[in-house]
């Protein structure tokens, strides 16, 4: 899957199969791992001091020549964005001006003494192994000047699920079209999964949207991989709506359920078109998943008294029944309602898997899901949606605090 970031495809055209270009001469070793195995490179058992020197010269003014040749590539054109460590413009490969890319520029972090931002590596090594039509291509990367690092990334010009969510006034949809949105994102989850890679981030202002309509999982700036059980990760992770209980009470082993509560909760508000569970901080948030689906017990999810956070729980809400979510969600029909209930168990061991959601009933039940071409789009053409449209009446920093919250507390992210 993953490609040496050396050997420089011929890419006069965009490709969409994974081989990303980029001279990575500033990435740290173990993202740049595969450019040691795969450049046909003997490993010399005993170095000459000079001869290493001479080498290394050799190879660096390689990965120069290399990056600039990327560079030169692309163009770069107006800001379409913001986020949270980088700014991302629109651009185009110059041998061919109708191929338009993005280019996410990453904003140098002065607190990394390396210069790296950990949400930049984390998404150059994830995006660069993953290859899927629901999760957004990386075609390069390449350094410019002050040592910024440019990911050149596939363009999707039609925004966000969230501000399709949220703008009732223009945007009607319905049940076939929640259920083609919602089997977009549990296949890339499950594309995620099966390669040992959480997203942890995921949300509908995560879920860009292409040209024709195909929904794809973006910003792996939180995202890492799973394949060690045993090593702790940090619960500081997820945007707080859609945190599942388990990282608000301080779990440090967890799996690929964290991401399946989040799908969760984005099936959800795909219904009721605001968030299902927003919480103004951690404490609020863990009282609102109690109202919402239960309080945690020994009896619906053993162990759950050990983790760090559970003293803080209180009262016991009983957990709620599917009635409760029929009132709530019934447009979703009874297999979704079920879907949904399975994504919002509060044992993370109970919880549904990507896999197993892919098997549910609910996708083969009418509506049959709209087709991509089909779904409804937003409007103004290729205008960007204001911040303002972004945010939730009445809750109008919050979003804009968990981002920063994120910058703030988990750049140590592990
Ligand atoms: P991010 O840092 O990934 O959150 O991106 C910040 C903003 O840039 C997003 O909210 C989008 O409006 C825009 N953006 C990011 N990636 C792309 C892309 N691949 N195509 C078009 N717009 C993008």
């Amino acid at each position: 899957m993953a490609v040496s970031p050396l050997i420089v495809p011929p890419t006069s055209t965009l490709q969409n199969g994974r081989a990303v270009s980029s001279p990575l001469k500033n990435i740290p070793s173990n993202i740049a791992s595969a450019q040691a195995s795969s450049n046909g490179t003997p490993v010399a058992t005993q170095v000459v001091p000079n001869a290493t020197a001479a080498a290394q010269s050799t190879s660096l003014d390689l990965a120069e020549q290399l990056n600039e040749e990327e560079k030169r590539k692309y163009a770069k054109g107006k800001k379409l964005g913001e986020g949270t460590y980088a700014n991302v413009y629109l651009g185009f490969l110059r041998s061919d001006p109708n191929q338009l890319v993005a280019i996410k520029k990453i904003k140098i972090q002065k607190e990394f003494t390396d210069g790296m931002a950990p949400d930049a590596v984390r998404e150059i090594k994830h995006l660069q192994e993953l290859s899927h039509p629901n999760i957004i291509t990386l075609h390069s990367v390449f350094s410019s000047k002050d040592q910024n690092l440019n990911l050149v990334l596939e363009y999707l010009p039609r925004g966000d699920l969230e501000m399709l969510i949220r703008d009732t006034e223009n945007i009607r949809y319905g049940a076939a079209d929640i259920k083609a949105w919602m089997g977009m994102l549990t296949r890339a989850i499950w594309f995620c999964h099966e390669n040992f890679v959480l997203h942890r981030d995921i949300k509908p202002n995560n879920l860009l949207i292409a040209a024709d309509g195909e929904v794809k999982l973006a910003d792996f700036g939180l995202a890492r991989s799973f394949s060690d059980p045993y090593k702790p990760m940090t619960a500081t992770v997820i945007t707080r709506w859609y945190r599942p209980p388990e990282l608000l009470l301080g779990a440090r082993h967890y799996s690929g359920a964290v991401d399946i509560w989040s799908v969760g909760l984005v099936l959800a508000e795909l219904v009721i078109r605001t968030p299902y569970i927003a919480g103004e901080s951690d404490v609020n948030q863990t009282e609102l998943i109690c109202q919402a689906v239960g309080t945690p017990t020994e009896d619906n999810w053993p162990g759950v008294t050990k983790l760090a956070g559970y003293a803080a729980v209180k009262e016991g809400i009983p957990l709620r029944g599917r009635d409760h979510y029929m009132s709530l969600f019934g447009t979703l029909g009874v297999e979704g309602v079920d879907l949904l209930m399975k994504t919002l168990s509060l044992d993370p061991k109970k919880r549904i898997t990507a896999r197993e959601m892919l098997k549910h009933d609910w996708w083969h039940k009418d509506p049959r899901p709209t087709r991509k071409q089909d779904l409804p789009k937003k409007s103004g053409g290729q205008a960007k949606l204001t911040e303002d449209l972004k945010r939730r009446p009445g809750m109008v920093d919050d979003d804009r605090g968990s981002k920063v919250a994120r910058k703030l507390d988990f750049g140590a992210a592990k």
